[in-house]
């Protein structure tokens, strides 16, 4: 069996953890790429299960020693994709689904032409927002500053090769199981004439939501 990079992308907010671990329930070939992270702990995670949680000298010490596939910063803190996590799951036999932001997507995209590259949009900014707020509720200063790089993100879309919208969870983790299977033609950003309208009214609404906050 070929092993494959699925690499998903989405705005902060846009729901690809929730696709990722809902794919990793309903698909045996497939592991979940544990980033490394200098970010803290939020509520309920575990380290080595969410995250390898690491202090920033022993991240930028392992990325000086080159144990990183792809490395970004995002927030002011560093994400990166170990290349031991990746001859974990391919050591396994499963393909490997790796939730990373769009600058390590470039990264993945330029060293692995191979990779399967999907940009996860949310159905509305409306959505977005609201699902900005559950994660945090009570710091307006950030909920506007990931809704502008939400914006950012969406730009990146087109160099994606899939698209998928998240409206509702298993249509969303049928059409990336697709995917992996390579039978989502329908899911290319190439056949899908109506996303860049779709993308500009997306990031026009997400836009005029962070002036309201
Ligand atoms: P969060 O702090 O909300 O868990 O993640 C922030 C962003 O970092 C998300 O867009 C997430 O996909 C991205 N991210 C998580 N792990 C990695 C990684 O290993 N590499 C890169 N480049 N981005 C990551």
């Amino acid at each position: 069996m070929k092993r494959l990079l699925l690499v998903l992308s989405a705005p902060s907010g846009g729901g690809k953890t929730t696709i990722a671990k809902k794919l990793l329930q309903v698909r045996k070939d497939l592991g979940y790429s544990v980033s490394a992270t200098t970010r803290a702990t939020r509520n309920g995670e575990r380290d080595g299960e969410d995250y390898h949680f690491l202090s920033r000298e022993e991240f930028e010490r392992r990325r000086d020693r080159g144990e990183f596939l792809e490395w970004a910063e995002y927030g002011a803190q560093l994400y990166g994709t170990l290349k031991r996590e990746i001859d974990r799951i391919f050591g396994e036999g499963r393909h490997a689904v790796l939730d990373i932001e769009i600058e390590g997507a470039r990264q993945i995209r330029r060293n692995f032409p191979n990779s399967l590259q999907v940009f996860v949009l949310p159905p509305s900014a409306d959505v977005l927002v609201e699902r900005l707020k559950r994660r945090n509720t009570e710091n307006p200063e950030l909920l506007r500053k990931r809704l502008t790089h939400a914006s950012e993100e969406l730009a990146a879309v087109a160099e994606y090769d899939y698209a998928v919208v998240n409206e509702d969870l298993e249509t969303a983790v049928d059409q990336v199981s697709a995917i992996l299977d390579g039978k989502a033609e329908d899911r290319l950003i190439s056949r899908q004439h109506d996303l860049p309208a779709r993308i500009e009214r997306l990031r026009r609404d997400v836009v005029k939501a962070a002036g309201k906050i």
